[in-house]
């Protein structure tokens, strides 16, 4: 390259259109993935105070906002429920006639073109909160992977698409691919034991009665680690790897990226989001500015696909 003064980069910088053309990533509603949380009654909407994205919602309320999302753009969903009742083993979550699963047909029915996925776990069902069944205190590995594979099926009878397993088990993506050989797994791969799970647990009621989830999720500090789960899963047959969160792990979707050549998605998670509400709220930043900023960064260091809270938002704002 030739130095300045021949080299001025200034030069395509001048205007709007100038700069669009030399764009290196676009959002586009094609990439994103909208969170929405099913839970039972009629009529119920119950947002996180100030998070008007991260609400549970009964089924029909679901159906009323995922008809909206669908009409302004965004292609697909990510279900999670919340049960009448939880147990120890988390029987709500294969249950044909759980929350999931009647959610999962109303929008089948009620929103033909929407994409359906469905979170996989366990933690939304248990009565102690943790991602899998018990053995003394700590989450029983291979009997947790059963019944993960038994939730799938459930979801997939039900219309799922495509199922996301989310739990940090050993062996679970191929004790789904076992059972599911036509369904798209979409593998939260790398998932870390984060403190920006906040929000969400508070929506979804999944925070661990005992202790936290640092004996199967992912050490923050790792990415090695990051690559050798990515690895297992693709070779357990998963079709996308994720990594979660988003914001503060791009340096590990960008190494994914670079390792492996399927599909790399991120999920943004409600702390990130909640982050920055909070610093909008406060007047410390701009809202669609802060938040595209976020996206943008996070599809530039590699992610095709980021599970947001913002994904109807984008519909407005692209
Ligand atoms: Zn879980």
């Amino acid at each position: 390259m030739s130095a300045f003064p021949t080299t001025r980069l200034r030069r395509l910088r001048r205007t709007d259109s100038l700069r669009a053309l030399v764009r290196e990533t676009a959002l586009s509603l094609d990439d994103v993935v909208m969170p929405l949380f099913a839970c039972p009654g009629e009529g119920v909407v119950r947002p996180v105070e100030g998070l008007p994205a991260i609400a549970q919602r009964s089924v029909d309320e679901l159906v009323r906002e995922a008809g909206a999302l669908a009409s302004a753009g965004v292609r697909a969903v990510l279900l999670f429920g919340i049960p009448e009742e939880k147990d120890d083993e988390g029987s709500g979550a294969w249950d044909a006639d759980g929350i999931v699963q009647r959610a999962l047909r109303a929008l089948r029915a009620e929103a033909p073109g929407l994409t359906l996925l469905t979170d996989v776990c366990l933690c939304e069902y248990t009565d102690h909160g943790h991602c899998g069944v018990l053995e003394g205190d700590t989450v029983a590995n291979d009997e947790t992977i059963e019944l993960l594979a038994r939730t799938a099926v459930s979801h997939v009878d039900a219309g799922a698409d495509a199922v996301c397993p989310s739990d940090m088990m050993d062996g679970r993506v191929g004790a789904i691919r076992e059972v599911l050989p036509e369904t798209p797994i979409v593998s939260y791969a790398a998932k870390y034991a984060s403190a920006f799970y906040g929000p969400f647990r508070e929506v979804a009621e999944s925070t661990p009665a005992f202790g936290d989830r640092r004996g199967y999720q992912m050490d923050p500090a790792n990415v090695r680690e990051a690559l050798r789960e990515c690895a297992l899963d693709l070779d357990e047959g998963a079709d996308v790897v994720m990594v979660k969160p988003a914001l503060p792990y791009l340096d590990v979707i960008r190494t994914v990226r670079e390792r492996f050549d399927c599909p790399v998605w991120a999920y943004q998670v409600s702390g990130e989001y909640a982050m920055v509400r909070a610093a909008v709220a406060a007047g410390h930043l701009e809202e669609p500015r802060a938040a595209l900023e976020t996206l943008t960064a996070i599809k530039r260091a590699g992610a095709g696909t980021i599970v947001t809270y913002w994904a109807g938002d984008l519909a407005r704002w692209l």
